[in-house]
């Protein structure tokens, strides 16, 4: 594996590789890796022949009173992760790196894609998503892959994403990889880490009640103010969770929708103590 903090040496690699190689495969991430990440990189290996990861916990996407310096990190533990995933690149620059000696500041160029940023988590971390859509374009060029591969467990992340890579002409293809859960059904994340044994189990009720809603819907229940209402019922059974949405939406446009229909995601932010979750289940 071929390591990297500096993206002058890391381009002059790719460019050199470009003229050698196929394809080169992209997995973006902040580190503190678990199985949804390196089901990412299976899926790139598939189809490439360079596997490029990033670590790098992007100071823009995370409000000032988030937890982006608790933010769970082990470069050594998701090194030998890595080399064990037989990664070709790992890139893991410093926010100097990224962003510049100056700092991030107004004079920065930043990447928006309103509509799409303004719903959902977008309303309550505004300007997350133009963190993350200006991180990934900057990977993007970085990097210069073929493909590009984003789990569907940051649903709202992956629409935005693909939206910025098309208005942007970045010649790549964004692909979705599906949702990675723990045995019991808790979606897999660095953040579950703050959950004590409790709250852990406190916190399969965002499963428990998405397999409720799909059931309904399974059982031919359309209605989506019905739904969601049993959703939000089932959490509210739990002392420790406090809702910050829960909708059903179109997969497009994120957009709510009354009458559910096949592809709508079910999609749910809902703080455990401390620590907020997101989950969604396609219908
Ligand atoms: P993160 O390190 O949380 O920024 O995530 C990096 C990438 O891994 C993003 O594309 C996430 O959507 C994806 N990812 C995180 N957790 C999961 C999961 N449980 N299943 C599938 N993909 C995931």
């Amino acid at each position: 594996m071929k390591k990297f903090t500096k993206i002058k040496p890391l381009t002059k690699y790719i460019l050199n590789i470009k003229k050698k190689v196929k394809k080169i495969g992209f997995v973006p991430t902040m580190g503190y890796l678990h199985e949804g990440h390196l089901s990412l990189i299976r899926e790139a290996k598939k189809k490439s022949d360079i596997v490029a990861v990033s670590i790098f916990v992007n100071p823009t996407q995370f409000g000032p009173k988030e937890d982006f310096r608790k933010y769970p990190r082990d470069l050594r533990r998701d090194v030998k992760l890595l080399k064990k995933e037989k990664v070709d690149i790992l890139f893991y620059p410093t926010a100097v790196e990224m962003y510049g000696t100056k700092g991030i500041n107004s004079k920065n160029t930043f990447i928006g894609v309103p509509e799409l940023s303004n719903k959902l988590c977008g309303k309550y971390r505004p300007g997350h998503f133009r963190g993350v859509a200006t991180v990934v374009a900057k990977l993007l060029n970085i990097i210069q892959p073929d493909y590009a591969y984003f789990g569907k467990k940051d649903f709202q992340q992956l629409v935005i994403i693909k939206k910025m890579a098309e208005d942007l002409n970045i010649p790549v293809k964004i692909i979705g990889c599906p949702l990675i859960r723990e045995k019991d059904g808790l979606a897999m994340s660095s953040r579950n880490k703050y959950l004590t044994k409790s709250e852990r189990n406190d916190a399969l009720i965002l499963y428990r009640s998405l397999k409720e809603a799909v059931l309904m819907i399974k059982k031919g229940e359309k209605n989506t103010d019905i739904i969601i209402n049993k959703i939000k019922n089932m959490i509210e059974t739990v002392k420790s969770a406090k809702i910050d949405y829960v909708y059903i939406v179109n997969p497009d446009t994120l957009e709510p929708v009354e009458i559910v229909k096949k592809k709508d995601v079910i999609v749910m932010a809902v703080w455990i103590g401390k620590t907020r979750l997101i989950d969604n289940a396609e219908v």
